[in-house]
């Protein structure tokens, strides 16, 4: 594995969890962000929408950590929801695909479009970023999305999992596909010692107004 290929942000990624951070906390409090992570002069310009790598892991996970830490306890909800807007980030920049997606969903089990929406975060990884190694779980009929050299805790030490921007994108991108709240928990994280990061789907809590 390249490690040095691992240990970088594409643009577009970054890109898309910049325009996310500056939906849900605004201009200003983006900017206060960039500033506190050291970051202000490197984000001064929105990266280009390419698949270059000129931003180090290190930067990205410190932008989300310093996050968390500004927000104190309010840190992990504020980064689901950034995870959340980044979903419909990414969705805003494929029309087509979602129209398609949602026809093809159209007749299938809320179970089939989990694995579906799981697949297709996969599949979009793998593109993204091909040297990442990035699968689903099937145990015992509990899906799982598991992922090596996760970016969002790169470099972090912490007693619980932090990837909180994961489990809200993915959560959203599910209630997106069933018109159900899903809650998605992170069981593993490389953050804590372990080898993954490892996002289960747990059951639907109850049916939201999404169609
Ligand atoms: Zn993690």
């Amino acid at each position: 594995m390249d490690r040095e290929n691992d240990a970088a942000v594409a643009n577009a990624h970054f890109r898309q969890t910049l325009l996310a951070i500056r939906q849900v906390l605004g201009e200003k409090g983006s900017k206060d962000i960039y500033q506190s992570a050291k970051l202000d002069v490197k984000l001064a310009a929105l990266p280009p929408d390419n698949l270059d790598r000129t931003f180090k892991a290190q930067d990205y996970a410190q932008l989300l950590h310093t996050i968390e830490v500004t927000y104190r306890e309010r840190g992990p909800w504020i980064l689901h929801r950034i995870g959340k807007e980044s979903f419909h980030i990414v969705l805003r920049d494929q029309p087509s695909w979602m129209a398609t997606a949602k026809r093809v969903m159209s007749l299938w089990s809320p179970d089939q479009r989990i694995e579906f929406m799981l697949e297709a975060i996969i599949d979009a990884q793998r593109k993204t970023y091909p040297q990442t190694e990035v699968w689903l779980e099937d145990k015992d009929g509990q899906l799982a999305y598991i992922e090596q050299s996760c970016l969002v805790c790169y470099g972090r030490q912490s007693q619980e999992p932090v990837c909180y921007l994961t489990t809200g994108f993915i959560s959203e991108a599910i209630n997106w596909a069933t018109g159900k709240e899903f809650e998605v928990q992170e069981t593993a994280c490389t953050a804590t010692g372990d080898a993954y990061c490892r996002f289960i789907v747990e059951t639907a809590k109850h049916q939201s107004n999404v169609t």
